[in-house]
């Protein structure tokens, strides 16, 4: 295992079960057996039990990672607004030191709209958190360009919308609270982003543990991953080490507030 040669904090990686095959879930010690391989520094954690099981369920989990582990596995606060109790955890969020949100429109089935996540934008700018959201293919009701409003009515609540589409990388160009990650896109498509935008609004995530080496057999296979190849990746595609730096840790630093 090539281990990294710069800090790296992945702000999108999740504990919990996670959707598609029952029985495929992974732990705390899942992510830290890969921090310790890889060697890397930090990462932001959802818990996907969070839309498998429920939300009550997964911020349990998530509490349990920070009591064992929150100096080294933030927690990010996965919401459903589906559930007519979402906001019963919020103080148990607050408590614990949460860093942040986390929303997925796509796997808890709702379309984007502004009075659906309003309430969640006025939590996240309460509590000084970033907000982390799946974005769904451009031209989709869970597409990027469905949250301009809320970007518009909320610039003090930063935004990453995973997965670095085109329609997010326009609203990244027009608005300061916009961010956008580097989940499982290609290299060529971060290449893409930076040209676009500058490093500066450029988050390195990646979903694991999917695809890690978590030191035994996945219940589901994924193509092997490893975050130094990610990097080598970004590398060959001729981003600075400069850029990179602020991709792989020095936003993730500033926007989560992390030491
Ligand atoms: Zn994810």
């Amino acid at each position: 295992m090539t281990r990294l040669d710069i800090p790296l904090i992945d702000c999108h990686t999740h504990i919990g079960h996670l959707p598609g095959v029952v029985g495929e879930a992974f732990t705390p010690e899942d992510l830290c057996y890969i921090l310790d391989q890889q060697g890397a520094s930090f990462m932001l954690v959802s818990s996907a039990s969070a839309t498998t099981i429920g939300q009550a369920y997964g911020t349990a989990e998530a509490v349990e990672m920070v009591k064992k582990y929150g100096d080294r596995l933030g927690g990010m606060w996965w919401i459903n607004p589906h559930d007519p109790a979402w906001q019963q955890d919020e103080q148990t969020a607050v408590e614990y030191g949460f860093r942040g949100i986390k929303i997925h429109p796509v796997l808890d089935h709702y379309a984007v709209e502004q009075a659906a996540l309003e309430p969640i934008f006025a939590c996240a700018r309460q509590h000084g958190w970033p907000i982390l959201t799946h974005t769904d293919n451009d031209g989709t009701s869970m597409s990027a360009a469905r949250y301009e409003p809320l970007i518009r009515a909320f610039p003090d609540v930063p935004l990453i919308l995973a997965h670095l589409r085109t329609e997010a990388i326009t609203l990244a160009r027009r608005y300061d609270n916009v961010f956008l990650d580097t989940t499982y896109m290609e290299p060529y498509i971060v290449e893409v982003g930076v040209a676009a935008l500058g490093a500066d609004k450029i988050l390195f995530g990646s979903d694991a543990a999917e695809g890690f080496d978590v030191g035994r057999a996945p219940t589901r296979p994924r193509p092997p991953r490893s975050y130094a190849g990610l990097v080598d990746g970004l590398r060959q595609r001729g981003i600075s080490d400069a850029d990179l730096e602020k991709i792989c840790y020095q936003n993730a630093r500033t926007l989560f507030g992390l030491p």
